[in-house]
């Protein structure tokens, strides 16, 4: 295949919104209805486009302007390390010239091939903590379970709980007592097939977990993410009173500013999932990564809340990596940006048979943001 520079970069933000609004974690305020979707598009003096999330600056845009696509991304090695920030739109931009969905190049380079349709369990990311201003218990798990059950009619059959109540939002006691009542509420109301996860945005402590965990022992929760800072000493005693106590409760972790260590925790096996983000750590590294956690028998779950278009990007690594756990799904509709070609039933999304993303930009919108807020070079 023949080599052509990048000849154009355009890149704007769309806004997109949730169903309802998304309230706290157990560290953050309200995190709200709208949703920034940044976008860069580029073009080939060929005249072939890729487009994709992307944080880019214009300055650093027109560093890749020239540049020749081989010198950027190829079928073997995926994006090079200086046009990571392109990563996304890179790997479109080779599916459309090769005809291929992403999750096809990504299945080739880690030496496996796709023959079915891709089917990827994902999870209602949606259940945050958004019952503050109930004074009960009662009142409180019931809103929480009456968001689960929303998900569950729009084909969701996993969810993710955030809690750590009380790690800032309610007096300590109070809020662990909370997150118990809205564990069980759930469970009740997504019935027992379902997969319930929960995540204390290191709201927790070890001690706090346990109780947690003890007190929600028979709603059989699937993983624990982000309990408290990693900390071997601490994943390892947890991990060990885990089996003793019979729990088949996972350890997740790794979004954020993860400790450089953590790869570590999930080779010595007390850490179970690991969650890098599938922005900033990137597809390419996490080809690379989750290589090497099925080779441990650690699961992959890239995290990636907050941008809507991980909904769509994430399900493909899981044609590379066997230990692929779940899409990370933050229900958004984005007027500009159709995501139709992704469709969610049964707990699981089916990735598009069309090449690259098989995501389509609307132009007039697209066009719109990059004049009222982004940039087109040259
Ligand atoms: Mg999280």
């Amino acid at each position: 295949m023949n080599n052509p520079p990048i000849t154009a970069i355009e890149w704007g933000t769309l806004v997109g919104q949730r169903p309802r609004q998304a309230g706290c974690n157990s560290r953050l305020a309200v995190h709200g209805l709208n949703v920034q979707v940044p976008l860069a598009r580029i073009t080939t003096a060929e005249g072939i486009t890729g487009f994709g999330p992307c944080r880019l600056t214009q300055r650093e845009a027109n560093t890749f302007l020239g540049a020749h696509l081989n010198d950027l991304i190829s079928p073997e090695r995926g994006v090079a390390t200086p046009a990571a920030s392109l990563e996304c739109p890179l790997w479109d931009l080779l599916g459309q010239r090769t005809g291929r969905p992403v999750y096809q190049l990504l299945a080739q380079q880690a030496g496996k091939s796709v023959t079915k349709p891709v089917r990827v369990p994902c999870y209602d990311t949606s259940l945050y903590i958004d019952d503050l201003h109930l004074t009960t218990d009662e009142a409180g798990a019931a809103l929480i379970a009456s968001e689960a059950r929303f998900g569950y009619e729009h084909g969701h059959r996993s969810f993710k709980i955030k809690v750590g109540r009380g790690a800032r939002h309610m007096p300590l006691q109070e809020g662990n007592r909370r997150d118990v009542a809205v564990i069980r509420a759930v469970r009740d109301a997504v019935g027992a097939d379902a997969e319930i996860l929960i995540d204390a945005n290191n709201g927790y402590n070890l001690n706090i977990a346990k109780q947690i965990l003890t007190e929600t022992a028979d709603c059989n929760l699937f993983w624990l993410e982000e309990a408290f800072h990693e900390d071997g000493v601490l994943y390892e005693d947890l991990h060990a009173w885990i089996e003793r106590e019979g729990l088949s409760v996972l350890i997740a972790d790794g979004e954020g500013q993860a400790s450089p260590l953590l790869l570590d925790f999930a080779r010595d096996g007390v850490v179970d999932v690991i969650q890098y983000d599938i922005f900033s750590y990137g597809m390419t590294n996490w080809l690379e990564t989750g290589a090497q956690l099925d080779a441990w028998n650690v699961r992959s779950a890239p995290h990636h809340y907050g941008r809507h278009v991980g909904n769509y990007v994430s399900g493909h690594l899981a044609a590379a990596v066997d230990g692929f756990a779940f899409v990370e799904w933050d229900e958004v509709s984005t007027p500009g940006l159709d995501g139709s070609a992704y469709p969610l039933a049964e707990g699981q999304v089916l990735l598009p048979d069309a090449p690259g993303f098989g995501l389509t930009l609307e132009e007039d919108r697209f066009q719109q943001a990059v004049a009222a807020n982004g940039f087109a070079l040259p």
